[in-house]
């Protein structure tokens, strides 16, 4: 099929996640052909670099031949088999894996039934999400606390797509037209509002305080809030929260979707806070960008729980839980950052990041730049997620090989986490290119 036969067909069928079809009816679309390394190719010949990791996904760059060997290898033994009362040595290996890399893991004096040793598997960031919620409403329900049955988000998170991730969110963008269909959270002042994260900090202690005993658990993005604007706050600012949680006895459920697996130059953000949650999610990374594959880790405590008669297992599990493709994949992607110290890597990159971005902060028009670990973002006018602002620069850089995705005003980059150093200094030049470009226009 030649490209435009592509395009026509799409246009015909395809509905694209978060797209105004009519502008992208009016827009040629990028075509890809095929992927390699920081790049994408387009149909028609053109090569972009992918600035996002193809939605944040492809950490490792597109098609790794040892991910790629992975998978095949897994295909020709195991494809699926479902983990309702079955096994498999792909699974039972990546779940002690992870556990091993889980905050608190090397930590001597953690006591036992906090560490993160239990995983369970789904397919995406957002089912992990789901998976976490219901395990903790559960866990109250049967543990003599039935009364904790509602969580608590920050303002501005973004924790997914399904119904009950979205209640969590607390972005009207993100929530406004569902809010009949969306359960009750309590929302709290983001670290990143202005007025500081101690202040944030305060406002969730008082929540915890006042009504702790309704509360079934606190769910944040620790470090960085992602799809809510590329937002940072001070790790305190995490610290303060397990500890406001653990004086309330409730859970702290921690969200890295986006910032685990080495975004932000640790296995975890919470590893890199000091912190130790009572679940965490993971996914995007964990599968490199091969296909979709997610974890919930739980700590002993939590499991324990739901121990016993048959009334307590814990009613949940998708139709690919724990596929062995997925998990071939993941448990390829962690030995990835082991031999090649990814982990290194992420510094190197993060300082070079921080540099360019804090840079730009002197041209006219570009407001709060910011950085963590691979991640770099700034605002270039005030109307957020729907704005058009981060869409001009996209279109300038697009004219320049570049592949950037803004979330309205804001743009962002978070590519690869073993992009080579003369590949990050291509990307951040030309987005300083685009950007300049744009900002004279
Ligand atoms: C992307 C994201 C999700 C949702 O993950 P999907 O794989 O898109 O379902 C949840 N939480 C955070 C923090 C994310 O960045």
């Amino acid at each position: 099929m030649n490209r435009d036969e592509i395009i026509e067909l799409d246009h015909r069928h395809v509905w694209h996640p978060y797209t105004a079809m009519d502008r992208y009816f009016a827009e040629d679309p990028i075509v890809v052909e095929r992927a390699e390394g920081s790049y994408l190719f387009d149909a028609d010949g053109t090569r972009y670099l992918d600035g996002n990791g193809s939605w944040w996904v492809s950490t490792l760059g597109h098609r790794h031949p040892r991910l790629v060997q992975a998978l095949l290898r897994q295909t020709e033994s195991l494809p699926h088999a479902s983990l309702a009362g079955c096994t498999h040595e792909t699974a039972a290996r990546l779940a002690s894996e992870l556990a091993q890399i889980a905050p608190g893991a090397g930590v001597a004096s953690l006591p036992a039934h906090r560490r993160l040793t239990r995983v369970f598997f789904s397919d995406d960031g957002s089912t992990a999400v789901e998976v976490a919620l219901k395990m903790a409403a559960q866990y109250w329900a049967q543990n003599g606390r039935p009364s904790r049955t509602r969580f608590v988000a920050v303002r501005s998170a973004f924790h997914g797509e399904t119904v009950g991730a979205v209640s969590l969110s607390g972005l009207p963008v993100f929530r406004s037209i569902f809010g009949p269909l969306l359960f009750d959270v309590v929302h709290v002042r983001s670290p990143a509002e202005e007025g500081g994260w101690e202040r944030a900090a305060e406002e969730l202690a008082e929540v915890l305080k006042a009504r702790g005993d309704a509360i079934a658990g606190v769910v944040l993005e620790p470090l960085l809030q992602g799809a809510g604007g590329m937002l940072p706050h001070p790790a305190a600012y995490v610290r303060a929260a397990r500890e406001a949680t653990l004086r309330a006895e409730t859970l702290l459920i921690a969200d890295e979707v986006f910032t685990g697996l080495g975004r932000l130059g640790a296995w975890t953000a919470c590893e890199r806070a000091g912190v130790v949650p009572d679940l965490l999610c993971l996914a995007k990374a964990l599968s490199g960008g091969l296909l979709p594959f997610a974890a919930t880790l739980a700590s002993e405590q939590l499991f324990d729980g739901f121990r016993g008669t048959k009334e307590r297992a814990f009613l949940y599990g998708h139709s690919y839980a724990g596929n062995p493709l997925g998990a071939a994949v993941a448990r390829e992607v962690l030995a990835i950052y082991q031999d090649q110290n990814v982990l290194a890597q992420v510094e190197r990159s993060a300082a070079q990041i921080a540099q360019r971005f804090a840079g730009w902060g002197e041209l006219k028009g570009v407001r709060h730049p910011r950085s963590l670990g691979m991640v770099g973002a700034l605002d270039l006018g005030g109307e957020g997620y729907l704005g058009e602002r981060g869409w001009q620069v996209y279109r300038a850089a697009r004219r320049r090989g570049l592949y950037l995705r803004p979330l309205g005003d804001t743009l962002y980059i978070a590519p690869a986490l073993n992009t080579a150093p003369e590949i990050l200094t291509e990307l951040l030049d030309g987005v300083e290119a685009a950007l300049r470009e744009t900002l004279a226009s």
